[in-house]
């Protein structure tokens, strides 16, 4: 493949998945680039929590604690379901620390994402730092050659490609693409749900007021003081099929885009990359494509089924709290039947904290995969 004696990493896509993907392959002899199709001047959006399982692997896997204290993220004790009349339903305490080995953190999009920047490209941490090409998108991917040819026509080739880039790869991995599918929630909100650009289109004081004409006025007059509405149109796909291909593995939302529902999207992104690193570990030079499809599988195998059974529980939870018409919350309290809800997911949906357990209960793909067999005998 490549001619030096280095192991060449591609990374595709400079969001979460992209950039702890490369934190948490730097090595020594790693060449890694990270290829972003934008600036990274602005990332979208404001708020995005980690929960328990994430912060754990940034703070003791990768030891970022210092970037995670520079990214000034505020650690969140609970949550809290109300009722539309403002009465308190459920309370669900976040002892993370003490039981999940981490916090559930919440922070300015920005803040996370020049933290994990820095963490990826900065001289003074263990391996090669990774370098971030921005302004390079990539148009097209040989899986099996591995190469990525950018949009000014370059061709770039590597040992091994991570699709990190939310969309663009999937085609080459599955070919095919699967279209994803509006949800309730974005025709509720949005007037257009096939509108193509519908996460940057503007929304309206006046219909947000109407929705959400019910909710008690602490949470209205709250409402009341946006100084501008922005629409992100959710949209939902079922787990791919594969996420291999020849030298390249998606990961992030190319992999496995979910509902936000449980705010794992980000979290499961950085469980992908610690995959890669933990079956990476001992890679020193460039795998043959046999070598790595048994690696890749590695990693598929590890991941696959748990980020299913998140996605599978992300869109029960964002079903309504309440019956049509009605008042009471229903949301994990009670379930509908559904043939197509698998056992576990109907388990995890009964109570949040079955569900924070499974989710926040993890401690790395490879003791993963250990518990799993062991709890399969
Ligand atoms: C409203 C909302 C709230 C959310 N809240 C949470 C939350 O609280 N907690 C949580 O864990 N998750 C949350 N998520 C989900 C989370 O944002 C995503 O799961 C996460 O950002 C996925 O990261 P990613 O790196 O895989 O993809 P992305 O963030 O989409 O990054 C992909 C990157 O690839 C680049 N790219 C795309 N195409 C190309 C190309 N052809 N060439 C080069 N570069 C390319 C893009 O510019 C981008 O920088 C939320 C999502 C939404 C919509």
């Amino acid at each position: 493949m490549t001619n030096d004696n280095k192991l060449h990493i591609i990374i595709v896509g400079g969001g979460i998945a992209g950039l702890t993907a490369a934190i948490a392959l730097r090595a020594s002899n790693r060449k890694i680039t990270v290829l972003e199709q934008s600036r990274l001047s602005r990332e979208i959006g404001a708020l995005i929590s980690l929960q328990p399982n994430a912060s754990r692997i940034l703070r003791k896997t990768w030891k970022l604690d210092k970037e995670m204290e520079e990214a000034r993220g505020l650690v969140d004790e609970g949550m809290r379901i109300y009722d539309v009349d403002g009465k308190l339903v459920n309370e669900i305490p976040l002892l993370s620390k003490t039981e999940y080995g981490g916090d559930r953190i919440v922070w300015h999009r920005n803040d996370l994402h020049t933290a994990l920047k820095s963490a990826a490209t900065s001289p003074n941490r263990g391996g090669d730092p990774a370098t971030i090409q921005v302004a390079s998108r990539v148009t097209s991917c040989d899986p099996v050659e591995g190469n990525v040819t950018l949009e000014s026509g370059e061709v770039l080739t590597a040992d091994v490609i991570i699709g990190a880039d939310g969309i663009a790869l999937r085609k080459y991995v599955l070919n095919d693409e699967p279209a994803a599918m509006p949800t309730g929630s974005s025709e509720r909100m949005n007037e257009d749900p096939n509108s193509g650009e519908s996460w940057v289109s503007e929304g309206s004081m006046e219909k947000m007021m109407e929705i959400f004409a019910e909710f008690p006025s602490w949470v209205s007059n709250i409402f009341k003081h946006s100084a501008n509405i922005g629409l992100w149109q959710l949209r939902d796909m079922d787990p791919l099929a594969t996420w291999v291909q020849g030298r390249v593995i998606l990961i992030g939302d190319a992999a496995h885009p979910m509902l936000p529902t449980q705010g794992q999207g980000a979290s499961q992104s950085i469980e992908d990359a610690e995959a890669l690193g933990a079956f990476f570990e001992d890679v020193q030079k460039a795998p043959s494509l046999e070598q790595l499809d048994n690696i890749f599988k590695q990693v598929f195998q590890s991941r696959y089924e748990r980020v299913s059974i998140i996605q599978g529980a992300s869109r029960q939870a964002a079903k309504p709290g309440t019956k049509k018409g009605e008042k009471t919350v229903t949301m994990y309290t009670t379930l509908e039947t559904n043939s197509i809800v698998n056992s576990l997911i109907e388990f995890l949906i009964r109570s949040p904290a079955d569900s924070m357990d499974y989710n926040c209960t993890y401690r790395g793909a490879k003791q993963w995969v250990h518990s799993q067999a062991g709890s399969a005998v």
